[in-house]
């Protein structure tokens, strides 16, 4: 009986693990980059644009709010939880594998991701330079460590940390980025103006090339949302100047919010006032997750289409459904379906975790119905693979993983 006991509770896991890895991903990947304590006169704010040039460029792909603003605490230790989690939460003490520090109250972001959607640890990446305390995300009942992403937090400087980022980016391609640029607010604490101006002019290019990056991979390109923004700013001239923060004045409240990606306007500047937990669940909007416990607002002003219902449509486009791969996880043959709607050119491709073409499953002209596909992965290793269909041009890609 006991034994019996024992291999049921077996099988039980063992079937919650293989549901898991069944639920269907997102077609949506969101990489939210905090450039900490850039004043908006130096970035967006400057009409010249002067330390800023490649956001600049980047601002006519997508989507400029003039009017952000920390609206809370204006140091990094309370404005980084409030957009980890979408709120001004509340943050504790704790003491975590032997290291004092603290951690959000609230669930943030990366805690909503994998459970609602569940998801694995390398599905979500927090990326920042070394820190030996590390602030954590929340202990929350319904969340917590169980659903924290994978803390990347190697090297010095900004440079180091883009780098990093773009090793994560290739071997893990994670649906959900998280990256933290800290040189900026370190320089203009030195109060030397040529070192806070020349660290804003890093982090920009840093940016370029991070979007440059993802523009190039297949599994991310026209599928991924980016979202750069600053935890506060500094002083304004009247208030003490760039050196120091932490107060309500405009120059420490006034931020910048740039938004780029497939759904968003194009070389659009909203001039709606929104606040700094509005950042964070818009991200979470555009992953398709419920905020539960965040405070904050979906800057709809900034898609497309504010309609609910026709934003489901430039998602998923009517004319053709990518479906999620049967089975999943396969050994080692799996059927990809998909349908159409109106005839056009088709193309489904799988690539590896890296993104690297594995094989071209279809291509050419296919008419009004639903197809399947079969991927045979005999000769491939095991691990997680993405699949792409492009129709005429629009994409949907999907996950699947391979379990030898
Ligand atoms: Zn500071
Ligand atoms: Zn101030």
């Amino acid at each position: 009986m006991r034994c019996a006991c024992i291999s049921l509770g077996k099988s039980i896991v063992v079937l919650a693990i293989f549901l898991l890895l069944t639920l269907p991903a997102s077609a949506q990947n969101v990489v939210f980059v905090v450039i900490d304590g850039a004043r908006y006169s130096e970035t967006f704010g400057d009409p010249q644009r002067t330390y800023v040039p490649a956001m600049e460029a980047l601002s006519h792909q997508g989507t400029l709010v003039d009017e952000f603003y920390n609206d809370g605490f204006t140091y990094t230790s309370r404005a980084i939880p409030a957009l980890w989690c979408g709120s001004w939460t509340e943050v504790a003490d704790t003491t975590y594998e032997g290291i004092d520090t603290q951690y959000a109250v609230d669930p943030t972001i990366f805690e909503y991701y994998r459970k609602q959607k569940g998801a694995g640890e390398d599905s979500c990446f927090y990326v920042l330079k070394y820190i030996f305390s590390l602030w954590l995300p929340s202990f929350h009942q319904e969340y917590g460590p169980g659903y924290w992403p994978t803390i990347h937090s190697e090297g010095g400087s900004d440079i180091d940390v883009l780098h990093e980022t773009l090793q994560v980016i290739q071997s893990h391609h994670p649906q959900l980025l998280w990256v933290y640029f800290a040189d900026v607010d370190h320089e203009g604490h030195s109060g030397d103006w040529e070192r806070y101006t020349r660290a804003i002019q890093i982090a920009d290019s840093l940016v370029g090339v991070l979007w440059g990056a993802l523009q190039a991979d297949p599994v991310y390109q026209n599928t991924t949302t980016m979202i750069v923004t600053n935890d506060h700013g500094r002083h304004d001239d009247e208030h003490g100047g760039f050196s120091g923060h932490g107060c309500g004045c405009d120059g420490c409240r006034h931020i910048m919010l740039l938004a780029v990606g497939p759904e968003l306007r194009r070389d659009f500047v909203s001039t709606r006032t929104r606040v700094l937990p509005d950042a964070t669940v818009t991200a979470m909007h555009l992953l398709e997750i419920r905020p539960e416990y965040s405070t904050g607002a979906v800057m709809d002003e900034l898609f497309e289409s504010t309609d609910v219902a026709s934003r489901k449509a430039v998602r998923v486009p009517a004319q053709f459904t990518l479906l999620q791969n049967v089975p999943n996880p396969f050994n080692p043959v799996t059927t990809i379906a998909y349908s159409m709607a109106k005839p056009g050119t088709v193309r489904l491709a799988v690539y590896d975790v890296r993104g690297r073409l594995v094989a071209v499953l279809r291509q050419g002209y296919a008419g009004a119905e639903t197809y399947r596909a079969v991927f045979n992965g005999n000769g491939f290793p095991s691990g997680v693979y993405f699949y792409r269909l492009t129709v005429d041009g629009m994409q949907q890609n999907r996950r699947m993983t391979m379990v030898k």
